[in-house]
């Protein structure tokens, strides 16, 4: 963990505060409840921070279900609940941290890429790497 990604997480609650950044406003995302505003952070998402009507704070981790090829639908898991920011802090630095640790790059593009953006697979000349959809559609003639 560098100081860096300290003041990243710090940035992505500021940016909540203020609704303005690079926050993304979530309008329908599976596990969230009525009376909560969640927005996501990092492109790919790295963590999802909401404030509720009663002022909490929630830190949870993001996810992607797979509801059929092509439509993925983003879900929140692992809620933490906090009732100031620097509460919420060390659970976004922990999500995003473990969420940062999950992305691959691919063998083919060398895109940074979230384990719902993968998969493990043979490619040719022997081995199994880490390829991104895109790369499995183009590179492999893999559908999704
Ligand atoms: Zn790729």
């Amino acid at each position: 963990m560098t100081d860096e990604d300290d003041e990243q997480a710090e940035d992505y609650l500021t940016w909540l505060e203020r609704f303005s950044g690079e926050g993304q406003l979530l309008e329908h995302l599976a596990g969230a409840e009525p009376g909560q505003t969640w927005c996501s952070y990092g492109d790919p998402i790295e963590v999802l921070v909401a404030y509720t009507e009663d002022s909490r704070l929630l830190v949870g981790r993001p996810g992607v279900q797979w509801n059929g090829p092509a439509w993925p639908k983003l879900h929140v898991s692992k809620i933490v609940e906090a009732k100031t920011r620097a509460d919420a802090l060390p659970a976004v630095k922990r999500i995003r941290r473990n969420r940062l640790r999950t992305f691959r790059r691919c063998y083919y593009c060398n895109e940074l890429n979230p384990p719902e953006w993968f998969e493990r697979t043979a490619v040719p000349g022997g081995g199994t790497e880490v390829v991104c959809h895109s790369c499995c559609g183009s590179k492999l003639g893999m559908v999704f």
